[in-house]
């Protein structure tokens, strides 16, 4: 079922999880440990990132560097189909620019559909570790824009090939990402939330957000939307804070800011376990106060964290 189908019958907030294809080598009980506890809350949908290949140098025994391509975590697709064979839920896989050919991206959608995936998020994708910024692969997409509008088009039976006769339209719901604190490329507020209403207007059917530790910044950008006249659900994205060390590598990572108050509160914790109570307390009051605001969604990056967040939608019920 379509995200959007979910979110029109609903009568309340729905819940959803986002989780990480296992590290290449580990199985996939991993995840599963991982989502257990997490079903319980009955989530709407289940989002599986996507993650690109590497380039790496390793040492030679000749003590020669080589160049070596790895990917640490295959599998997004079939992952999306192991999850709703095993719990009976929907998926949304995350599809990217970064690394595909608008070839490669037309078999990629190809096969979610045969594996009865009605979702995907469309997401351009960071610069390769290698890379100071952005490259499309060559023949490949430069916006994620872009790539929307080559999964809106196989929406229209519209394929690569234009000899294909009575082509098969898919149906995916489309998602795309949206930043209350500003894509770190983008010049301004104005030019980013222009780019995300272009995103809208090639056809995305809702916005996920980069996570936020301030719901006034989620509630001004959801203002600002629509302001400039985006009327498609935005959802927003959650996350919890769980060790110190995520005050710097958040802000860093992800072009954010963690307000004062919970960076004090965390400073003055004495131990793990203490960052924790803060991070889940901190959840716990934003995700009530967007619930109240009447979100669609509260999206949980679990991250590593699932009993955090069950403690988190536990303390909703
Ligand atoms: P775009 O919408 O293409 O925007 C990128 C930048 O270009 C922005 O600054 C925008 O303002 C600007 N821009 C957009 N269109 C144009 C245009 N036509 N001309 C000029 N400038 C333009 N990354 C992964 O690799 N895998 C994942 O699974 C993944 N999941 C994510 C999930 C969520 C909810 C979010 C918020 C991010 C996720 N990311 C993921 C990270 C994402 O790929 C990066 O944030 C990336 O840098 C931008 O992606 P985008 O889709 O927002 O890009």
């Amino acid at each position: 079922m379509k995200v959007t189908d979910h979110i029109a019958q609903a009568k309340d907030t729905l819940i959803s999880f986002e989780v990480l294809p296992p590290l290449k080598g580990k199985g996939i009980e991993a995840l599963y440990k991982h989502l257990d506890p997490l079903m319980e809350f009955k989530p709407s949908f289940i989002n599986v990132t996507y993650h690109r290949s590497e380039h790496v140098f390793k040492k030679t025994a000749d003590g020669n560097f080589q160049k070596v391509v790895i990917r640490k975590r295959p599998g997004t697709e079939s992952i999306c189909a192991a999850i709703m064979n095993k719990y009976n839920v929907d998926t949304v896989p995350h599809l990217i620019c970064g690394g595909f050919s608008i070839n490669d991206t037309e078999d990629a959608l190809i096969n979610l559909r045969y594996l009865g995936i009605d979702n995907v998020l469309v997401l351009r994708g960071d610069a390769a570790k290698n890379e100071t910024a952005f490259e499309p692969e060559p023949g490949g997409h430069k916006y994620a824009s872009d790539l929307l509008k080559q999964v809106a088009n196989l929406n229209a039976g519209i394929y690569l090939e234009d000899e294909l006769k009575g082509t098969h339209k898919t149906e995916f719901c489309i998602g795309v990402a949206g930043y209350p604190e500003k894509h770190f490329e983008a010049p301004n507020m104005d030019t980013d939330l222009q780019y995300l209403k272009a995103k809208v207007e090639a056809g995305a059917d809702y916005i996920i957000t980069q996570m936020f530790f301030d719901n006034a910044k989620f509630f001004a950008f959801e203002k600002a939307c629509r302001d400039i006249g985006i009327t498609v659900p935005i959802i927003p994205g959650l996350k919890p804070i769980y060790t110190r060390k995520q005050l710097t590598v958040l802000p860093k990572t992800f072009s954010i800011e963690l307000p004062s108050d919970l960076s004090t509160a965390v400073m003055q914790c004495k131990s793990d376990e203490d960052v924790e109570k803060v991070g889940t307390e901190w959840l716990l009051n934003q995700s009530r106060e967007l619930k109240k605001a009447g979100v669609p969604v509260l999206h949980y990056y679990t991250l590593g964290r699932p009993l955090m967040v069950a403690e988190v939608v536990k303390g909703l019920l």
